[in-house]
């Protein structure tokens, strides 16, 4: 996958030094798959509880598709969705920006050398000792909707120069429509360009974000001709050419894709082509980049037979990284490590993650072949929203579930 690249990634900051327990240069297999040192990893007994793999050619590849799709639009990978320090790594060195939401996503990243010009601090309404620091850091783009939040950027960062971000008018079809916390409506484009141009701030562009998980690529038609509009409304006052159209996240990795890149680059052509030259576009990325390239191994820790039913604990749940089946709308499939026999029976099974609280369950009814204390289950395309926004409920810490790194290719 990409050798080059690889290679470049394979040195970066936040990549080098970390324990590689599954990913040996020269001793690795020829087509070994996630799976396949999934088993290594386990058989080496090096992993003794929940851990994940992050399959560092997939980004590789995730990247490539990124660049031959959207040539016109850089990314700036959104830290929120999966802030593992090489991921991070890893897109810093194929040449990613990022969008930091707090002051820590903005440490981790220029943590990793990320020049501050590189980072969007793309959060409406932050607080204000946060945009304080983002002046001391070099952070200088920032995202608004609201007057208020131009009198706290005014105040705490009087350099800063703003992205509008307005609501996108077709939310449909997403997982996670931000759209009901964010973005300006269309009658309040123009106060909200006033407001700027009173403070003497800047307004560098316009970003719209048409919600996560964007199962239909139409609604990005209708949010770039949104943008273009704001953009006429800012030359309307005689404002400074915006110079930045940032596009937003909502990409899922497959045909998806494909059809979204295909919506975008006509609307780019249509509703912006004469100010292409002059405008630098770019995107916010999160679950295109995180979501297939990590997989998820757990360990099974408990066991009661009901009847016909099979009653399973797991060592993550959703208080863990299988938070996101509560919080982003995640379906898990889990698959035994051990794979299938041929004409192996199955069973109605429940699968529970290991605090004592009853909603920590990840599956019910769901067929398995029967399973033993110790097998290990398989969830794959878990690395968006998962570790992020996992917690340390009964004393379980997502942040001790270990990451290992693999290329597959
Ligand atoms: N940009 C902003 C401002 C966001 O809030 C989010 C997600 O919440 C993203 C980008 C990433 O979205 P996605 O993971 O759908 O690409």
């Amino acid at each position: 996958a990409g050798g080059r690249h690889l290679e470049s990634v394979l040195v970066a900051p936040g990549v080098k030094g970390k324990k590689v327990l599954a990913f040996k240069r020269d001793g690795l297999k020829k087509n070994e798959t996630v799976t396949g040192l999934i088993h290594d990893i386990v058989a080496s007994s090096s992993a003794r509880s929940a851990f994940h793999v992050l399959d560092l050619a997939k980004v590789v590849d995730l990247y490539a598709g990124w660049r031959r799709a959207l040539p016109g639009v850089r990314p700036f990978y959104v830290v929120k969705c999966n802030p593992d320090t090489a991921l991070l790594g890893a897109l810093a060195a194929l040449g990613a920006g990022f969008d930091c939401a707090s002051r820590a996503e903005i440490e981790a990243v220029l943590a990793l050398g990320v020049p501050p010009a590189a980072i969007v601090y793309a959060n409406p309404c932050k607080p204000g000792a946060h945009v304080a620091f983002a002046a001391e850091a070099g952070v200088n783009v920032t995202t608004y909707d609201s007057e208020e939040e131009v009198a706290k950027v005014k105040r705490c960062h009087p350099s800063c120069e703003l992205l509008l971000r307005i609501k996108a008018p077709d939310c449909g079809g997403v997982k996670v429509d931000l759209g009901l916390k964010y973005g300006a409506n269309p009658d309040e484009v123009l106060p909200l360009l006033r407001a700027a141009r009173r403070a003497g701030l800047g307004v560098a562009g316009v970003s719209f974000h048409v919600g996560s998980g964007a199962s239909r690529a139409a609604v990005y038609r209708g949010a770039i001709e949104a943008a273009r509009a704001a953009f006429d409304a800012a030359a309307g006052l005689g404002m400074p050419p915006m110079r930045v159209l940032d596009i937003g996240g909502g990409f899922v990795a497959g045909a998806a894709f494909g059809d979204a890149a295909a919506v975008i680059n006509r609307a780019l052509g249509r509703y912006f082509g004469d100010l292409l030259p002059t405008v630098e576009v770019i995107g916010e990325p999160g679950r295109y980049f995180a979501e297939t390239a990590f997989t998820l191994a757990a360990r099974v820790i408990g066991k009661r037979r009901r009847g016909d039913v099979r009653e399973y604990w797991i060592d993550d749940g959703v208080y863990g990284s299988l938070n996101c089946i509560l919080l982003d709308s995640y379906v898990p499939r889990p698959r035994p490590l051990a794979g299938a026999r041929p004409g192996e029976e199955t069973h109605a099974s429940t699968v529970f993650g290991p605090t004592c609280d009853s909603i920590d369950t990840v599956v019910t009814g769901y067929q398995l072949p029967e399973m033993s204390v110790d097998d290990w289950l398989v969830f794959d395309d878990m690395g968006a929203y998962t570790t992020a926004a996992g917690s340390s409920f009964n004393g379980f810490a997502t942040s001790a579930i270990n990451t290992y790194l693999a290329y597959s290719s």
